[in-house]
């Protein structure tokens, strides 16, 4: 059965910090919260449809901050998803959060534990000092390695999101992140680059000429490199790359944001594979399942492109279950 999240996205209005890449500072007024009463009509119209289309969703908080929120306005969002929860098994199958490493103790957990939580997100965004300070996120390492274990006392699912290329960040710093990562042993993983937005810290230094996030071609090897370190040990990272929007279209600066990331991202591991499985001019018939085909030729026929400054040409065929398997035609 296909599984889904209902996002409900909460803000944390009146947060007190100032991270970079935050444009929180520079939006007029508060963003809309959700209602108790609101969220339970979303969720009973979501249910027949996840009936009728044999879907299972997890109710999902987003926003990066659900444990700092009021704490009254939290249980009550929590109330009204254990309600749906136990009333329907079959189509709400769990509760997650996404939130900040410092808001994060055992009386909450305990409360979020009796509410039936199941997943927890923490956006670490890096495991560098030096990065969290210089983009004032108002946490440490540390505060990541002891929620990130705390969560996983009590049992929860835990998560761990991590930004590249932000102010003061590097590609080897960004390694060290997923290191540092693994050793936690998130049970998912979600990679952000930096988008550069109006009004925020980054885009002052921006303009400054201070920092220069990293390329678009940086980040896709770099997030490839990540990628191939969270796969070797069996780490799911079921997100790369922030979702489409417009608001965030209309509003970036700068930074790496490009609606098929992933896609990228995973034909970039495939050209790396291709390289190693020919040599120059040779000609190739590369096997493999029919979802990797757009991987394997490349985004505008990149990796193509690529085989034939080496002088090598190739043919796709298809065969189930493969993920790639090279043989040389001449
Ligand atoms: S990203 Fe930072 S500044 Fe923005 S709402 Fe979250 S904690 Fe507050």
């Amino acid at each position: 059965m296909k599984q889904t999240n209902i996002s409900v996205f909460i803000p944390h209005n009146g947060c007190k910090n100032t991270c970079s890449f935050c444009n929180q500072r520079t939006i007029s007024g508060h963003s809309e919260q959700i209602t108790p009463d609101a969220l339970s009509e979303l969720l009973k119209e979501q249910q027949p449809h996840l009936l009728k289309t044999d879907r299972q969703a997890q109710i999902a908080f987003f926003g990066g901050s659900f444990t700092a929120i009021d704490r009254e306005y939290m249980c009550s969002l929590l109330e009204v998803a254990q309600k749906f929860v136990k009333e329907y098994p079959a189509q709400f199958v769990g509760i997650r959060c996404s939130t900040r490493p410092d808001c994060i103790d055992s009386e909450v957990l305990t409360i979020l534990k009796s509410y039936g939580m199941t997943a927890i997100e923490l956006g670490a965004q890096s495991m560098s000092d030096e990065v969290l300070l210089s983009n004032r996120r108002g946490h440490t390492a540390e505060d990541v390695r002891l929620a990130a274990g705390l969560i996983k006392s009590f049992g929860f699912e835990l998560g761990l999101q991590m930004m590249t290329g932000l102010y003061k960040d590097t590609p080897d710093r960004c390694i060290y992140t997923a290191e540092e990562f693994i050793k936690l042993a998130p049970d998912t993983v979600r990679i952000y680059p930096a988008v550069i937005l109006k009004g925020t810290e980054l885009d002052e230094l921006r303009e400054k000429g201070i920092y220069k996030t990293f390329g678009f071609d940086e980040t896709i090897d770099l997030c490839a490199e990540l990628l191939e370190k969270f796969t070797q040990h069996n780490i799911p990272v079921i997100r790369m790359g922030l979702h489409a929007s417009e608001d965030v279209e209309n509003n970036m600066t700068g930074g790496v944001y490009h609606p098929a990331l992933r896609e990228i991202v995973e034909s970039r591991l495939f050209l790396k594979e291709m390289l190693s499985a020919t040599e120059e001019g040779g000609r190739y018939i590369f096997y493999t399942d029919k979802s990797n085909i757009s991987k394997i030729t490349g985004q505008g026929g990149y990796n193509r492109g690529i085989l034939l400054g080496k002088n090598i040409t190739f043919k796709i065929k298809e065969e189930k279950g493969t993920r790639l398997r090279a043989e040389r035609i001449n």
